[in-house]
């Protein structure tokens, strides 16, 4: 059996003329003998009836802290939904459609409500659907427990249920549409020349999304790449190719576009506080550290020399990681309205003048370099906000990425 995982987005199901566009995507993935396995997001975004944000306020607007049990519950109900409306319009069309819950097809999860994890899945009820010839519509964010609670995968979780299901069936391919292309060098709302990328590891996406591309949710790609399926990301609206993310590592594949150029991407978050923490004893590092974490604080860029300590955090927990290691009797400095930007490319592993060439693109641009940080496939930078777009920029410009 030739089975494709085919996941429409929000925005994908929104109204009856799209989703005639999505009956096509699927008759088209029959025509060509595949069997397709249909994930399905809430429809539409914020403001939108059934929309996941819309669910959520709704019951939020009854109890601000409404359980994060009963939030999931709600919450479901966004995919049920939609899946219901997709399988009812695949029907009208003649495709033998048939809806699943998540734990209808089989996904069970622990009971962390709000951000479960898969821990299996049972693909009986999914492989019987599709011995039958009948296509199966899952709803995506969403399991059970072994007790039949109901959960959800975290927000942006369908991309999730679509890997999972493709590792658990042994799919060919795992496609997930959108309202985009595909896969940019940058965010075309801050660099008009930015591009689609036909082809990006996987590894490479993930770092693309932690550091802040919002195109598929990082832990799909995890779960795709350690069952190695190809994922494309393309769109609803087109029919253009879109991104392919496989397994291409430097090297591979005798010079194509992937293992030949330096940087893929580049990206920014923005939001973030500087904090510099003044250390005058030798085991003061890891009690700063230390700290953070029992406060349940995440840091990022991290640098740390005799005497300073340098991190950033996400800026709405800056002055309660000040606070916090004031009270432990540190000096500590707040720098407010600051981004991360980032560079990210496989190819430039061992490539010497990479930081060269990143640093030379902010300084000529009067861009001040407030921290770096860099990895084997990345290089970070922390800037004043102000100075973001002109970064990304600078370095889209420098890397060539117009050209790829
Ligand atoms: N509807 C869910 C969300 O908005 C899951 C998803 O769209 O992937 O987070
Ligand atoms: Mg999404």
């Amino acid at each position: 059996m030739r089975i494709i995982v085919q996941k429409f987005g929000g925005t994908s199901v929104a109204s009856p003329e799209v989703r005639q566009l999505v009956v096509k995507k699927i008759q088209k993935a029959k025509e060509q003998d595949l069997q397709p396995v249909v994930v399905v997001s809430a429809m539409g975004r914020k403001g939108d009836s059934y929309a996941t944000d819309t669910l959520i306020g709704l019951v939020r607007s009854a109890n601000k802290h409404t359980a994060a049990r009963e939030l999931d519950q709600v919450m479901c109900c966004g995919e049920m939904i939609s899946a219901a409306v997709m399988t009812a319009t695949l029907q009208e069309r003649g495709i033998e459609a048939v809806m699943l819950t998540g734990g209808q097809a089989g996904i069970i999860t622990d009971a962390n409500f709000n951000h479960a994890r898969i821990l299996k899945i049972d693909s009986a009820p999914i492989l019987r659907l599709l011995k039958n010839g009948k296509t199966p519509v899952v709803c995506g964010f969403q399991g059970v427990t072994a007790d039949g609670e109901l959960t959800t995968l975290g927000r942006g979780g369908s991309d999730t249920t679509a890997s999972a299901l493709g590792g658990a069936l042994n799919a060919e391919m795992i496609e997930i549409y959108t309202d985009v292309a595909g896969i940019m060098t940058a965010d075309p709302r801050l660099v008009s020349n930015a591009k689609i990328l036909d082809c990006i590891s996987y590894g490479e996406v993930c770092q693309l999304a932690h550091q802040g591309a919002k195109v598929i949710h990082p832990r799909a790609v995890e779960i795709a790449m350690q069952k190695n399926i190809p994922l494309v990301v393309k769109s609803t609206f087109c029919d253009e190719p879109g991104t392919l993310i496989t397994n291409v590592s430097k090297g591979d594949s005798g010079g194509t576009s992937v293992t030949d150029r330096i940087a893929t991407g580049v990206t920014y978050l923005a939001n973030i506080a500087q904090i510099k923490v003044s250390t005058h004893h030798t085991d003061a590092s890891y009690k700063v550290f230390k700290t953070m974490a029992a406060s349940n604080i995440s840091v990022d860029l991290i640098n740390v020399h005799p005497g300073q300590i340098m991190f950033t955090v996400a800026e709405e927990l800056a002055d309660k990681a000040a606070e916090t290691l004031r009270a432990l009797g540190y000096e500590v400095e707040t720098l407010y309205d600051c981004a991360k930007v980032s560079v990210v490319g496989g190819g430039m592993r061992e490539v010497p003048g990479v930081m060269a060439s990143f640093v030379e693109a902010l300084s000529l641009n009067d861009i001040q370099i407030l921290q770096t940080v860099d990895s084997h496939t990345s290089i970070s930078v922390l800037v004043k906000k102000s100075e973001m777009q002109k970064s990304v920029t600078a370095l889209h410009e420098k890397f060539s990425l117009a050209a790829i």
